[in-house]
């Protein structure tokens, strides 16, 4: 068996404990396809990239072949990208700006698809990373819906690197509840198991699947 798909798996065994239902997206960015078709003839479905020009020359050839093919944008999306964007991926994590909602609305509508839409939340008001506040999360999601009819499922969040995840996927919870939605996007390599237990339901794990970046 290849490391990746055995590393899936150990990871599918921990987790069954707590939410078997739970989706893995397996991060792929930085990784070329010969170190993800192990993974994919396995029958693993769901990948994440982070940049558009990347995940179009990876993936475009791959999901014509197999329609099962799920992806998911989990980066920064700039509008100018959008249009390449939405063709391709299944899945946008990454939603913030009500200038990348409008677009989203106007590019799915150019191609009659609805992408399934996380709004990023920075959880930990951090300055660099991208996302809303908690107090704005509401507001933005009645306009997502009202003014661009997005298909938004849930919510996501990348946590600081220091601090109790748990309290900030706890509060990320709190909050998915409150909007009254239905997914969570949260836990990555180092803090899966945490999100797992905090009710997140897609999973985004990179290196511990594929192994060290570069
Ligand atoms: C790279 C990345 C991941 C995966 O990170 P790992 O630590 O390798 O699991 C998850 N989410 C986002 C947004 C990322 O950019």
């Amino acid at each position: 068996m290849h490391s990746s798909t055995n590393n899936l798996l150990n990871i599918k065994n921990e987790l069954n404990n707590i939410n078997s239902k739970i989706n893995i997206i397996a991060v792929s960015k930085n990784f070329n396809i010969e170190k993800i078709m192990p993974l994919i003839e396995f029958g693993h479905m769901h990948y994440g990239e982070n940049k558009v020009q990347e995940a179009v020359d990876k993936w475009t050839a791959l999901k014509q072949k197999d329609k099962r093919l799920k992806l998911h944008m989990i980066g920064k999306l700039q509008t100018n990208k959008v249009k390449f964007a939405i063709p391709l991926f299944d899945y946008i994590h990454s939603l913030d700006n009500l200038k990348l909602a409008e677009k989203i609305f106007l590019e799915q509508k150019k191609i009659n698809k609805s992408l399934k839409i996380f709004i990023q939340v920075n959880i930990g008001k951090e300055d660099q990373k991208s996302g809303l506040d908690i107090k704005n999360v509401e507001e933005f999601y009645r306009i997502c819906l009202k003014s661009f009819n997005l298909n938004i499922v849930g919510l996501m969040c990348i946590p600081p690197i220091t601090g109790n995840m748990r309290d900030y996927f706890n509060k990320m919870l709190e909050l998915k509840n409150l909007v009254g939605l239905k997914e969570l996007s949260m836990g990555m390599s180092n803090d899966y198991l945490e999100a797992a237990n905090c009710g997140a339901s897609f999973l985004r794990i990179g290196s511990k699947i594929f192994g060290e970046r570069n």
